[in-house]
């Protein structure tokens, strides 16, 4: 870099980035790294952490302080993350593993001359013996200025994408102590923060922590009563004409709901560890760079590092495994803080499988006994009756939600809130069912029934197994007729997530009373229970979901149905603009302009560059390359 002035942050981030002002913890963090100080970073999700990596190291290089390494694991986004750098005329690169040697080399001549600000380099490329070389000779000459560690939850067992190659970054302090690291993550509970900093040795770090609430995001968890037609439903009804991503967990899952979704007229792409990955790259690209919306069927494969700010929805259609998990893979909607839909419909099923899944995992008795409790949170997410986001944000610790405890939070922009649900007393079927599962072991000692069992024989059903076990004897046969089997499994699923019942999964998914259970039996005459929602939940929630109503929800500087037509002229011309553009970039329209700054052009209608710079998102690079163009679209659109 040529400057020997160093340009402060601020103005970094208005000329080079074209953004007015920083956001929440932004400013702090670039400081304390710029001054020389490690740091440990929590933000949501489009909150902004790349900034508080990136002008720091623009800073650094321009007062020649040396580069800044950033470590990210996301091969695949690589050269679009890089590619967004340069079109902000900012001198950064990559090094992973598709490159060819001579390409390698030419960046490595390039890092000695001091030329490049921003390196991208995978895990594994740190540890190897040449890499590391680079950086002591670099180190050496005092030519180190950052380590940047994104995604840094990967490092954690506990986080929900543990990547075994993060262990390999404790070379970073032990080899060069002197250079500040910064690790950023959008999610990080307690115990996963905690090994982060032990792992990358930020004890002495300042922490910034940001409050995890997404205000823009709705909730909705929903009953699950035939998955792909509630999934088929809440696209059609309420994102006809949007980009989502649907999450499940198999390959075969993705494959059919993509089909399924096809044969419906929505254009779905399925993308999951076994597919090619020629294809996969092909499906993220059709996602991430398609002027038309497409809907990504996907397993927990995709999503990290995808930062398409207008994805308006995000379903699950199986249950995740954590609520770090389902927090990480929601918070890739709305971006953009435009209003955006997290959608999740579970069963009973899916509670029985992911116990098995860690009950089966060959993973030690303390490391299970964590993930039991882990799922134990997320089935209280899915059954509670008060507000969704209040709960996940006390999940993270989120000092937003401590409230007084007689006036619990409500964040009017979740389905418990918009929506109360009803609530029961349901002590006499819990006392039922769970004097089922006893009478059932008395009748076939040495035995245990799952749940469909179990409901059949409340409800007086008969089965070749029933006959077999001839359970039509036993005395709770047929005393729970009257109520549906959907309001049975409700009751079941709660009585599992308060711990009064639990499901064996080493012998056949059998139900077992709990001491909880046998202690409710005994005494209590009470036990306030959510009620089932029944076929409610086939038609989901039909009106679009609510705006945010709290203060801190953040709006787009201009959004597209405010236009009038000049603007919409306009704004439609300026896509087609931009589409042809990152189309001969080979990066995803929105690296060459958000939504939204296209959408304030539309609005204001500039006739000067002058005008056109005071746009958010439009910096000094930009405006050089695109805004005489931009004018000429405006222009030609102009009443
Ligand atoms: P994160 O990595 O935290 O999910 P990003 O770094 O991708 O978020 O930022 C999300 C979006 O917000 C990006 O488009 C970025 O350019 C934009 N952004 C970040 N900081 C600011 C700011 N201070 N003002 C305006 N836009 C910002
Ligand atoms: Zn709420």
């Amino acid at each position: 870099m040529s400057s020997d002035v160093a340009q402060s942050p601020l103005s970094v981030l208005n000329t080079v980035f074209g953004y007015p002002a920083f956001r929440g913890n932004q400013q702090a963090v670039i400081e304390q790294v710029i001054g020389g100080g490690h740091a440990l970073v929590l933000m949501p999700t489009g909150a902004g952490k790349s900034l508080c990596y990136q002008i720091p190291a623009l800073v650094q290089a321009q007062a020649g302080r040396g580069i800044t390494i950033v470590v990210s694991p996301l091969i695949a986004l690589m050269h679009d993350q890089v590619g967004a750098l340069h079109e902000l005329g900012v001198s950064a690169e990559f090094l992973n593993s598709s490159q060819t040697p001579a390409q390698a080399s030419a960046i490595e001549r390039r890092l000695f001359n001091g030329d490049i600000a921003l390196l991208y380099a995978a895990p594994e490329r740190i540890n190897q013996i040449r890499f590391l070389g680079t950086l002591d000779v670099l180190y050496n000459r005092g030519a180190l200025a950052l380590f940047a560690i994104d995604e840094a939850h990967c490092v954690s067992q506990w986080g929900h994408d543990f990547r075994p190659e993060y262990r390999a970054l404790t070379v970073l302090h032990e080899r060069f102590p002197n250079t500040p690291r910064i690790a950023l993550t959008a999610t990080a509970d307690a115990l996963t923060r905690a090994d982060i900093v032990e792992r990358l040795q930020l004890h002495r770090a300042a922490q910034f922590v940001s409050s995890f609430d997404r205000p823009n995001i709705h909730y909705q968890l929903t009953e699950k009563v035939d998955a792909r037609k509630q999934l088929l439903s809440f696209i059609r009804t309420q994102h006809a004409q949007d980009s989502g991503i649907v999450y499940c967990t198999s390959r075969k899952t993705v494959e059919e709901v993509a089909a399924m979704l096809r044969d419906h007229g929505i254009s779905a792409l399925p993308y999951h560890a076994g597919l090619d990955t020629a294809v996969r790259q092909q499906h993220q690209d059709a996602f991430l760079k398609n002027d038309t919306p497409t809907v990504m069927v996907a397993t927990i494969a995709f999503g990290m590092g995808i930062d398409k700010p207008d994805v308006r929805f995000v379903a699950h259609i199986d249950l995740p495994k954590n609520i770090e998990g389902y927090y990480q893979e929601t918070g890739r909607a709305g971006r953009d803080g435009e209003p955006a839909n997290a959608w999740l419909c579970y069963g009973l099923q899916d509670v029985v499988n992911q116990r098995r899944m860690i009950d089966d995992s060959p993973a030690d008795d303390s490391y299970k006994t964590v993930m039991r409790g882990k799922l134990d949170a997320l089935l209280g997410l899915a059954e509670t009756v008060e507000c969704r986001r209040g709960r996940l944000l006390a999940y993270f610790d989120d000092q937003t939600v401590a409230t007084h405890p007689a006036q619990p939070y409500r964040c009017n922009n979740c389905d418990n809130c918009l929506n109360p649900p009803r609530t029961w007393n349901a002590a006499t079927p819990a006392k039922q069912l769970m004097s089922c599962i006893y009478r059932l072991q008395q009748a076939s000692p040495g035995m245990g029934f799952a749940a469909g069992h179990t409901i059949d024989v409340l409800r007086g059903k008969t089965s070749p197994s029933i006959e077999r076990f001839r359970h039509t004897a036993v005395s709770t046969y047929g005393i729970g007729a009257a109520t549906s089997e959907q309001a049975w499994r409700s009751v079941l699923r709660q009585l599992i997530t308060l711990g009064m019942v639990i499901v064996d999964t080493a012998s056949f998914s059998a139900l077992q009373v709990t001491d909880l259970g046998r202690d409710f039996l005994r005494a209590q005459s009470e036990l306030r229970l959510r009620e089932a929602s029944e076929r409610s939940s086939l038609k989901t929630a039909q009106t679009k979901s609510a705006q945010p109503s709290r203060s801190t929800a953040r709006k787009a500087t201009q959004t597209a149905s405010t236009l009038d037509t000049q603007g919409d002229r306009i704004l439609h011309n300026l896509k087609t603009w931009r589409a042809a553009v990152a189309k001969d970039h080979n990066l995803p329209a929105y690296v060459i302009f958000h939504d939204a700054t296209l959408a304030a052009i539309a609005n204001l209608a500039p006739h000067t560059l002058d005008d056109l710079s005071a746009i958010s998102g439009m910096g000094a690079r930009k405006l050089a390359a695109y805004g005489a163009d931009v004018l000429r679209v405006v222009d030609s659109q102009r009443d």
